[in-house]
């Protein structure tokens, strides 16, 4: 796989992963907010029963009791607080609930009216729950404060919300012991319960909800919609790297195809040594250079070769013969086929007897080699070495006049133009 393809997988994983994350969290945070906002719903719901009690209590029952007083039906201090204190009767419903609850195999709601002046010691606030209270106290603005805590293994939502401030009617009760119901004095005391002020927040509904089953609805709604996104995400990632694979197929064959053409734009399809259109440009890019030699050779009476062994084997003489000369020059030297049985060679030469000692020895070994036929084969070359600024032109000609002579004056030797 190409590099750049690599780069592209790697860049689409990485952003595959992000988007996983973090949609993932928004979906776990969208659910369990979710969950919150269901059991704040049954929360409200049971306050409202809480209100309904209350409104009851202080709207029908407590006038029947008052109106009993004022009648004589009932002596004046009477006070019994299964009928007259909202705190005990919420309670008393409260344990009752529970009760039920736990017939019931529901997990118990937790309920108290917490207070720092307790008049029953039941409804004594705990630490974290006077830290509320004063908190509720210095903040009226804030209504309520919850948290998720777990106990025994169960999940709950923690509820507290300040009651009401004091009104002038609470004051009967829990201002001074002498103004209070007898009754109520003798059974908790002159002490418990009293010294409020109108205004002050005397106490807070602290409240534990049960919150398993909104958690784990929850939990199960966010695994089901990973499992499918998980699944989308997958198939995606499958059908993309399909695709890329696909692309870089077709890259892979472009690619090929064009070395291929450059191939056969720029070497001899039967020696694949470089052609006449690579020589003329490489000619042109390099006649600045003042040690650029150009020789030129061409193969002795190929004619006759070809009439008297056939032209395949001429063919395999012309492919042997560009292999023995490459191997027979330097890496930077540069051979071309520029006519049927005529080469080109470029080469970089600090002066002329060099050039003509590279001629001399690649001639020799030419004349040497064995080809396969029952007679040897001669090359004949012409040098010719920049000089003078000539252009491409100038110097194939001097170098071609040059093997011109050495055909003239005998073959199998060079002449330097
Ligand atoms: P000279 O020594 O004067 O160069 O004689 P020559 O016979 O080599 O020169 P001539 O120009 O008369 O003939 C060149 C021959 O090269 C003609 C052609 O059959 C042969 N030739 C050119 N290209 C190819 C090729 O690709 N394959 C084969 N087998 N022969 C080729
Ligand atoms: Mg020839
Ligand atoms: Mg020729």
């Amino acid at each position: 796989m190409s590099l750049k393809n690599k780069k592209l997988i790697l860049f689409f994983s990485l952003l595959l992963i992000a988007g996983y994350v973090i949609i993932g969290i928004s979906i776990y945070e969208y659910t369990h907010k979710y969950a919150e906002d269901q059991n704040k719903k049954k929360l409200d719901q049971l306050l409202l029963n809480q209100e309904a009690l209350h409104s009851y209590l202080e709207d029908h029952l407590k006038p029947v009791i008052y109106k009993l007083k004022e009648e004589n039906k009932l002596y004046n201090d009477f006070f019994d607080p299964k009928v007259l204190s909202f705190t005990y009767i919420a309670r008393g419903i409260h344990q009752q609930l529970n009760v039920l609850r736990d017939e019931h195999n529901i997990t118990r709601i937790y309920y108290k009216l917490a207070t720092d002046n307790p008049r029953n010691s039941l409804n004594s606030a705990s630490a974290d729950e006077r830290n509320l209270l004063q908190y509720f106290r210095m903040n009226p603005d804030v209504k309520e404060y919850s948290s998720i805590i777990k106990e025994n293994n169960q999940n709950y939502i923690y509820y507290a919300m300040p009651v009401q401030p004091n009104k002038d009617s609470c004051m009967k009760c829990h201002s001074t012991s002498d103004k209070a119901p007898r009754e109520l004095v003798e059974q908790y005391g002159d002490k418990a319960g009293f010294g409020e002020k109108v205004g002050n927040i005397r106490a807070i509904i602290s409240l534990k909800m049960p919150f398993d089953d909104e958690l784990s609805e929850a939990n199960r709604i966010f695994y089901l919609i990973m499992g499918m996104f998980t699944l989308f995400l997958f198939m995606l990632f499958g059908i993309v790297l399909f695709f890329i694979r696909k692309l870089d197929y077709k890259q892979h064959i472009i690619e090929e195809k064009n070395k291929y053409l450059s191939i056969l734009a720029e070497r001899d399809g039967l020696t694949n040594v470089y052609n006449r259109r690579s020589f003329d440009t490489d000619l042109a890019n390099r006649i600045d250079n003042p040690t650029l030699t150009l020789v030129i050779f061409d193969i002795d009476y190929f004619k006759n070769i070809n009439d008297t062994y056939g032209h395949q084997a001429g063919d395999d003489i012309l492919i042997s013969l560009t292999s023995l000369i490459r191997t027979n020059l330097r890496e930077e030297d540069q051979l071309y086929r520029i006519g049927g049985e005529e080469f080109a060679i470029l080469t970089y030469k600090e002066n002329i007897e060099d050039a003509e000692q590279l001629v001399a020895r690649l001639i020799e070994k030419v004349s040497h080699y064995d080809f396969n036929i029952s007679q040897h084969i001669h090359i004949s070359a012409g040098i010719a070495q920049q000089s003078n600024g000539n252009s491409p032109l100038d110097l194939f000609k001097r170098a071609d006049d040059a093997l011109y002579r050495a055909k003239e004056e005998g073959r199998n030797c060079y002449r330097v133009g």
